[in-house]
């Protein structure tokens, strides 16, 4: 599932490959995504115009568009952006596909069909029923004076708290296990529970963590492609996510695993207090 290391890498990819492009022709067929797409009465509203600024608000990407009006676009759990030739053979499941004024083509992938692509029309954005809900960003500037207080008035796992949405945008299962780790928080610890001396920690330790992904590319589980056709590897060494059962990088103990919020996580019984 891409992350928002991952989103962030096919931002910038897209960023550096496709603005100031014309969009001529939209191809595909309706299909029921997270948000009904209907490629058809998206051709009547994108043909003409360009593509202006590539955005990224925690795992959704917006694509903003001359004159005006924005792409919203989230890749899911298997949702796939890719820059192509028309020549280059099309995936089973290309749902949507953005012809270009230069002859290339902006397709979309996803074969789960849990992300999806929407039209926002000018001040659409501000009341869309996803964005709105959407917390600080982990990569602002600020966060280590934000999301302290934040986490501090809530009594649930920290760990749980850095994967809602509605606090902090973005964070998903990997990130947020390195971060406690790096933090050396264990991420059972509720939150109203943690100093928010060791909160500012975490909150440091999560921009950390997500910058260092970033810069090297976005670290993938699966053979998760960027725009250009490369794929992403495991760039960034994870100390603790998937590797309960082995020995702490740090103190040598077993690191543990168990389940919260749904989600397996692992951290090491010693350093994470
Ligand atoms: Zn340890």
């Amino acid at each position: 599932m891409p992350e928002l290391p991952e989103v962030e890498t096919v931002r910038r990819s897209l960023e550096l490959h496709l603005a100031g492009r014309t969009i001529t022709g939209v191809e595909g067929e309706a299909v029921k995504l997270r948000r009904p797409l209907d490629p058809k009465s998206l051709a009547r509203i994108l043909v003409g115009r360009r593509l202006e600024a590539f955005r990224r608000r925690g795992k959704f990407l917006l694509v903003d568009l001359e004159p005006e009006g924005t792409i919203l676009v989230h890749l899911g759990m298997s949702g796939r952006l890719q820059i192509a030739q028309p020549s280059e053979p099309r995936l089973p499941h290309n749902h949507l596909v953005l012809l270009l004024d230069d002859g290339r083509e902006l397709r979309y992938a996803d074969t789960r069909r849990f992300g999806l692509v929407d039209w926002l029309a000018p001040g659409a954005e501000a009341m869309d029923s996803s964005l709105s809900k959407l917390g600080v960003e982990p990569l602002d500037p600020h966060i280590a004076e934000i999301l302290p207080s934040l986490l501090h008035a809530r009594r649930a796992p920290v760990k749980a708290l850095l994967m809602d949405q509605r606090l902090i945008a973005g964070v998903g299962n990997i990130y947020a296990a390195e971060a406690l780790w790096r933090a050396r928080i264990r991420p059972t610890r509720a939150g109203n529970r943690t100093s928010l001396n060791r909160l500012t920690n975490l909150a440091v330790a999560v921009r950390g963590v997500l910058t260092e992904a970033v810069a090297q590319g976005g670290t993938t589980l699966r053979d998760y492609a960027t725009p250009e056709g490369g794929y992403g590897y495991f760039a960034l060494e994870l100390k603790v996510y998937g590797r309960q059962g082995e020995p702490c990088p740090s103190c040598g103990s077993t690191l543990r695993a168990g389940v919260i919020a749904g989600r397996t996580t692992a951290w090491c019984p010693i350093c994470q207090r």
